[in-house]
């Protein structure tokens, strides 16, 4: 993976800014980086994927995230896409999604309703057998990358219990409609996704029937943390690099800002909020790599450490760039907004500080 970064920063450049104010990326870039299994890396090798570690692909999605929070943020959909079809799917599922994830198609993941957004028990879609079909009907929104995708991974109630289900976009009742004007991301294609009797083939919905939501939805999620908590790392990154360039540069009374104590210090706040994101995610990774039980906790713990850090120092980022940073479409006013939303998605702040509440009452030092 680190041998792709060369292709990337040739494909990205200095465009992350005028893709964000277009609020589009080019769909070639997409399919491109995809056909390389670059969107999804941790898909094994015996589906035509590159088989990388957590840790691996978590520094390259951190390589990625410091370049384009919108790309990073359709990596994030696709990954998520990948393991849940990977966790719940049986081995002909997982033999031709994964295949296809790796080929230039794109997947999003669909939980999140107008009624369900931290408390996804709340979820009204439904997923009803008829025959060798299933039918879904329901209302999704804000889903990453659905402007993208030719699949959503659709989780809805099934019976008493819950179930996943791969809908082609292609379906008749599928309307995919972008969300207006988002804060930060603006190029990473959210979409709502309103579904009218859509039928899918029984085969598609993975990993059986009548499933535990908590379980189903845990499992996904579980991804989307690390990605999104190591495109947070990226987007730390950025800003300690612009505002390292731009703190040497500029000069007022006489000195460059860097030698005023009280730049100095945003700047080492900066650098000590990006390596303990890095710290925090590296251990999750390393968790994830080996197994561990610890992996949900450090999960969690790594995309909360990840975004409060990403959004403080974006903002400082701003602070020190002034005027030079406070243009539309400037890395570090990206980054302000990007980051921002990095602390609303995949479980709120609050959300993973209640999760982290539990762990620590039940911490054995
Ligand atoms: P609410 O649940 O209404 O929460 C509002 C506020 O109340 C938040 O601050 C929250 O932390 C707080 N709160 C809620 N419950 C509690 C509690 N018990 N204790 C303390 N505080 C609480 N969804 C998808 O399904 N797929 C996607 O790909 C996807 N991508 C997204 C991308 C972006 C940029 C955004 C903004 C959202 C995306 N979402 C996606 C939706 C996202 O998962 C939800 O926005 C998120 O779960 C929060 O739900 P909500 O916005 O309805 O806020």
């Amino acid at each position: 993976l680190v041998a792709a970064r060369p292709l990337v920063r040739g494909l990205v450049g200095d465009k992350a800014g005028a893709w964000d104010l277009a609020g589009e990326l080019p769909a070639d870039l997409l399919t491109d980086l995809g056909a390389r299994g670059l969107l999804c890396a941790q898909v094994g090798t015996e589906y035509g994927g590159l088989g990388a570690s957590s840790l691996a692909n978590g520094e390259f999605t951190a390589f990625v995230g410091g370049l384009c929070s919108s790309l990073r943020s359709v990596m994030t959909s696709q990954g998520m896409a990948a393991w849940t079809i990977q966790r719940l799917g049986d081995a002909g599922q997982r033999a031709e999604h994964l295949r296809h994830l790796v080929s230039g198609g794109l997947a999003a993941v669909a939980f999140s309703e107008p009624d369900a957004g931290s408390d996804l028990s709340a979820m009204a879609a439904t997923i009803t057998p008829d025959g060798d079909d299933v039918v879904v009907t329901g209302r999704k929104v804000w889903t990453t990358a659905a402007a993208y995708a030719d699949r959503i991974v659709v989780f809805g109630r099934y019976g008493d219990g819950a179930a996943a289900v791969v809908v082609p976009v292609s379906r008749p009742g599928v309307r995919v409609t972008r969300v207006a004007d988002p804060l930060g991301c603006r190029a990473a294609g959210h979409a709502n996704v309103e579904l009218t009797d859509v039928r899918v083939p029984a085969g598609q919905v993975l990993g059986g029937t009548g499933q535990s939501l908590p379980l189903l939805v845990t499992a996904a999620l579980a991804y989307g943390r690390m990605s999104v908590a190591w495109g947070c790392v990226g987007i730390l990154r950025s800003c300690v690099e612009a505002v390292g360039a731009h703190a040497r540069e500029r000069r007022q009374f006489g000195t460059a800002l860097i030698e005023h104590q009280l730049v100095a210090r945003h700047m080492a706040e900066l650098y000590a909020d990006e390596r303990s994101a890095t710290l925090a995610c590296a251990h999750a990774s390393r968790c994830w790599d080996e197994g561990s039980p610890d992996m949900v906790a450090a999960t969690v713990l790594a995309k909360y450490t990840g975004s409060r850090h990403a959004a403080r120092g974006a903002a400082t980022a701003v602070q020190v760039l002034a005027s030079a940073g406070a243009r539309d479409g400037h890395a570090v006013a990206r980054a302000y907004r990007d980051a921002k939303l990095m602390e609303i998605i995949e479980g709120s702040s609050e959300i993973c500080q209640l999760m982290l509440s539990r762990h620590a009452l039940a911490a054995d030092y």
